[in-house]
């Protein structure tokens, strides 16, 4: 099926996006899509300085084009907007003032507090993209921070998208390698589901797993054309990054895109992670979460799970009290502990539950590892692919040292319910010793890890 077929079906298969629209030139037509999806209008555009002067002109033409009345709210671009709840409470009373409908033109941060404020309005909304930076253009949750704590928070996505691959092809280029940096995550985090489903924790959905993982190693396979900002390669990763949110939405969670590198890269998000001046974006802090992940899934591979002895390994395993105890000392008291301490809580399991998990793995482990074998990569070619996209790929491109990446290795986990990965270590009580040999510690050359 081509990808435009495969959008088709997915937004058929949509309960709240009813078009989306991608191609060269197609902004003229937004006035149209406009009248078809919500009427007469007043439609009022949300941007920022740098997404008004990629698209603003084009945009307000289009909908003029069409007679929809209009009205705009431009926020500063420097520094950029922040993904709060707050942001997005702010336009929400804004756009309370009359009955317009809000029209996001940007990228991600732009996206997901329209997204958010629309929502709490009950209202539609038409989701303008000036980037392929990152998969929330199509997906029911919004990635925000609520009093300091990323959480993504379910809404609805918007009911139409526009990608005009002539705004979005000329994007800064740094913003695309964020898109294929999101896009590149879903390497490590098939990996994860395909761990949680063969332990029988959660089970692959037949309809979002191949709307991600079937086209996924096409929109990845020419990371320097997405450099160059090649039409044919931009629209790949836009339409690949359309349909993972498609797939969020249609799996009803975030799981068919986000696994521990996602994990990693929302505790950077939280710390408000900056380098050289400018804060990190999302799709910047991926891909560095997704190398890392794929170190410790190089040297996973290498082990021989089957020698699991589950009556020793449950015996020593940490107790909830003492993950509490830990969540305590890692994040200090606060938001983010407390929900650390309900998510760590819900995936828990110990005693004879743990021996029984345990034991399932260790005869699972040859088929499981094959499994993993065909949807990984190794980091290394991850980090080349990366870097030929103008991505990050290692955590010094972002500002973070080989220590401070240990200790979020180490943390993450704790983040959120969902198992992945650093689940699978800590409950074989491998995790410290998969950290030990697979990410270097400070003042060692960095390892270019392979298998
Ligand atoms: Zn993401």
């Amino acid at each position: 099926m081509s990808v435009e077929s495969t959008i088709r079906a997915a937004v058929a298969r949509s309960a709240t996006v009813a078009e989306v629209v991608v191609g060269a030139g197609v902004m003229a037509g937004a006035g149209a899509l406009f009248r078809r999806q919500f009427g007469d209008g007043p439609a009022w555009i949300i941007a920022d300085e740098a997404s008004w002067a990629a698209a603003g002109d084009r945009l307000e033409a289009g909908l003029a084009a069409a007679g929809i009345p209009l009205r705009r709210h431009v926020m500063p671009a420097r520094p950029r907007p922040k993904p709060t709840v707050e942001l997005a409470n702010r336009l929400r009373d804004m756009l309370a003032t009359d009955g317009s409908t809000p029209v996001a033109l940007g990228s991600g941060v732009i996206n997901d507090v329209v997204k958010h404020a629309a929502f709490s309005l009950d209202r539609p909304y038409l989701c303008v993209a000036t980037a392929a930076s990152m998969d929330g253009y199509t997906s029911a949750g919004a990635p925000l921070s609520d009093r300091g704590f990323k959480k993504t928070i379910q809404c609805r996505p918007a009911r139409a998208v526009l990608g005009d691959l002539d705004v979005i092809a000329g994007a800064p280029p740094a913003m695309t390698g964020w898109g294929y940096g999101d896009l590149a995550g879903k390497v490590p985090a098939g990996a994860d589901w395909i761990i949680a489903d063969a332990l029988g924790i959660e089970a692959i959905d037949d309809v979002a797993w191949p709307m991600v993982q079937q086209g996924l190693r096409s929109w990845l396979a020419d990371p320097a054309l997405v450099a160059k900002g090649d039409r044919g390669a931009v629209e790949g990763l836009f339409s690949g990054l359309t349909l993972v949110g498609l797939a969020m939405e249609a799996h009803g969670s975030s799981r068919p895109a986000s696994g521990a590198d996602h994990q990693i890269a929302h505790l950077w998000e939280m710390e408000d992670l900056h380098h050289l001046g400018e804060r990190v974006s999302h799709g910047a802090c991926v891909a560095v979460g997704c190398t890392t992940t794929l170190r410790l899934y190089d040297w996973l591979l290498s082990q021989d799970l089957t020698r699991i002895d589950p009556d020793r390994v449950a015996s020593q395993a940490l107790t909830l009290a003492a993950k509490t105890a830990l969540i305590a000392t890692t994040f200090g008291p606060g938001e983010i502990g407390a929900r650390a301490v309900d998510e760590t809580a819900a995936k828990h399991v110990d005693g004879a539950a743990l021996r029984q998990r345990l034991a399932l793995l260790a005869k699972v482990w040859p088929d499981l590892r094959a499994r993993l074998q065909v949807q990984l990569m190794t980091a290394q070619a991850m980090r080349a692919a990366l870097h030929a996209a103008g991505a990050p790929a290692d955590e010094a491109d972002i500002g973070v040292t080989h220590d401070a990446l240990r200790t979020s290795v180490m943390a993450a986990r704790f983040l959120r319910s969902r198992y992945t990965l650093l689940d699978l270590l800590d409950e074989t009580g491998l995790l410290a010793e998969a950290v030990e040999a697979a990410l270097p510690r400070e003042g060692a050359a960095t390892r270019q890890g392979g298998r």
